[in-house]
């Protein structure tokens, strides 16, 4: 199995993470492709909603796609979410899969970071490394790149809105709209 791991905060999760996801499925020719939420992510700072929340957002968010599973795994962790653990980890949960690859997806802004890692070595050994690139040239520095669409919505941009009282609509799926009015986040 060939299977592609996409990480992140996911406060919110949007269709640009959809649809980047759903052009490396097909372009990288994956089995499946593991949505990772972060519990706390080292290189970022201000996480707004709570693991649990954004857990579910991104189960809202993916609903029945067969492309796709979502993995509590780094929530169920705790503390900070350092990626060569979640590796790490996957590997021993499939090693009876003797033809099994895990393909890290990393955003060109994620995969700018790489190089603060923890274990950025095992990192590249464990998995290998492909930058989503969305029209940004020199990003494929460490492992190889493939272009997705551009798609010019973010988390930040997203809370913004909710918090200014503008809609998200179209930025969001209907379901994760209604999780996010539901529970009153980003208010
Ligand atoms: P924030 O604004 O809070 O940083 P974000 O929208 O960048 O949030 P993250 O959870 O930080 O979302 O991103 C998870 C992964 O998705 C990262 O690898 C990031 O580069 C990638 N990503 C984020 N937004 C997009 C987008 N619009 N298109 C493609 N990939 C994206
Ligand atoms: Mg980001």
């Amino acid at each position: 199995m060939r299977i592609g791991i996409f990480g992140g905060t996911f406060d919110p999760p949007h269709v640009g993470h959809l649809l980047a996801a759903s052009d490396a499925f097909e372009g990288l020719h994956l089995d499946r492709i593991v949505w990772v939420p972060a519990a706390a992510q080292p290189l970022k700072s201000a996480i707004v909603a709570s693991p649990a929340d954004r857990l579910a957002m991104v189960q809202a968010l993916v609903g029945d796609d067969p492309r796709f599973t979502v993995d509590p795994i780094e929530i169920e962790r705790g503390g900070l979410s350092f990626t060569v653990e979640t590796l790490r980890a996957l590997h021993e949960r499939w090693k009876s899969d003797t033809a099994l690859a895990l393909v890290l997806l990393l955003g060109a802004d994620a995969a700018a970071t790489l190089p603060q890692w923890r274990g950025v070595d095992e990192v590249m050994r464990l998995a290998e490394v492909v930058v989503l690139r969305r029209g940004e040239r020199n990003t494929a520095a460490m492992g190889h790149a493939i272009d997705t669409r551009t798609v010019d919505v973010s988390s930040t941009e997203i809370r913004a809105r909710v918090s200014a009282g503008f809609s998200i609509r179209g930025f969001v799926t209907s379901p994760v709209a209604a999780y996010i009015e539901g529970r009153r986040l980003y208010r």
